[in-house]
């Protein structure tokens, strides 16, 4: 049997995992990813982990024909190169996938990890049954990927696609990591999320039982859920702020593309109850042209191995159009 090796590489780990050309999951694996030692040594210790899977994979009589990627940032898919990873900058401009080829001798196809996270979805998932759809992860950051025709939308190769996280929804909003206002990453991440309770707490506008996360320096957005769901004024707040960011995104892609379904995946997409009710009021009342009785919008239904099996897929799909 044959597998191909998938990886997920994120700024702290990277999940990998041996999977068959219909999705199986022989095995799976993480490695910390340990950036700040150097790009380097990065490749060094992934082809070590890959090489020796090559060994136990021939043990069983298989190969390994190829090796496929999801990481952040952007990416030039076509030349298998990180342009920009902010979680990730000893990468940057780093021929990442030229790089484990020469140490493993096996073909690299990377993409960004959101639109790994929709390959995946619209392989096995949620996705699997709609041909058109919007993506959407939800962690530090906001990723994007857009399904049409029932393929990942790969745009001119200029490094990005389906940047939903840096469409702007509030043109005076929050800054955003990218340096603009009031981007949908702004107002509906973890990170939107933690600097709104810190801004709340310092300007002392409200009695909230984050107060005490804030003085352990623990804000984060687990926390921030569970005083939501406490009713906490502050974090019912930011959640309503949340998924009203998040309802205008979502119709603004509907409006553009004709398309009604959005699929929704990320660490943050846990906290589901806190914010999908204001997506949906947003969605009914922001929009004249979508009718809200069509509008699907879905959780992942492959949890944190939706990237995983789509890096999986990415690389078995690319082998068969190259062989
Ligand atoms: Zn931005």
């Amino acid at each position: 049997m044959d597998y191909v090796v998938a990886l997920d590489v994120g700024g702290t780990l990277v999940k990998g995992a041996l999977v068959t050309r219909e999705g199986k999951i022989l095995e799976e694996f993480q490695l910390e990813t340990r950036i700040q030692r150097g790009a380097d040594d990065f490749v060094k210790r992934l082809g070590t982990t890959v090489n020796s899977l090559v060994a136990k994979v021939r043990g069983m009589g298989g190969e390994i024909p190829g090796i496929g990627m999801g990481v952040a940032g952007k990416i030039l898919t076509k030349e298998g190169k990180v342009v920009f990873s902010p979680n990730l900058m000893p990468l940057n401009g780093y021929p990442l996938s030229l790089g484990i080829k020469e140490k493993t001798g096996i073909p690299v196809f990377m993409d960004n990890d959101a639109n790994v996270f929709g390959i995946g979805e619209r392989w096995l998932g949620a996705g699997s049954k709609h041909e058109n759809w919007l993506g959407i992860t939800l962690g530090t950051g906001v990723g994007g990927v857009l399904i049409l025709n029932g393929e990942r939308w790969q745009g001119d190769d200029i490094g990005f696609v389906g940047e939903i996280g840096h469409t702007i929804v509030y043109p005076d909003g929050p800054v955003c990591n990218c340096g603009k206002r009031g981007c949908l990453e702004a107002l509906a991440s973890a990170t939107a999320l933690i600097n709104g309770a810190r801004e709340a707490i310092e300007s002392r506008r409200f009695n909230t039982v984050l107060q005490e996360a804030y003085d352990r320096n623990e804000l984060d957005a687990v926390t921030i859920s569970r005083a939501a769901e406490k009713g906490d004024e502050l974090a019912c707040r930011l959640f309503r702020r949340f998924g009203n960011a998040l309802g205008i995104a979502i119709s603004n892609t509907f409006n553009l593309l004709g398309i009604t379904t959005c699929i929704i995946g990320g660490g943050v997409s846990e906290a589901w109850p806190r914010f999908i009710d204001s997506v949906w009021n947003t969605i009914k009342t922001v929009n004249s042209m979508v009718d809200p009785g069509t509008v699907v919008i879905k959780r992942s239904s492959l949890g944190n191995r939706a990237a995983v099996l789509g890096a999986a897929r990415l690389a078995w799909l690319e082998l068969e159009a190259r062989y």
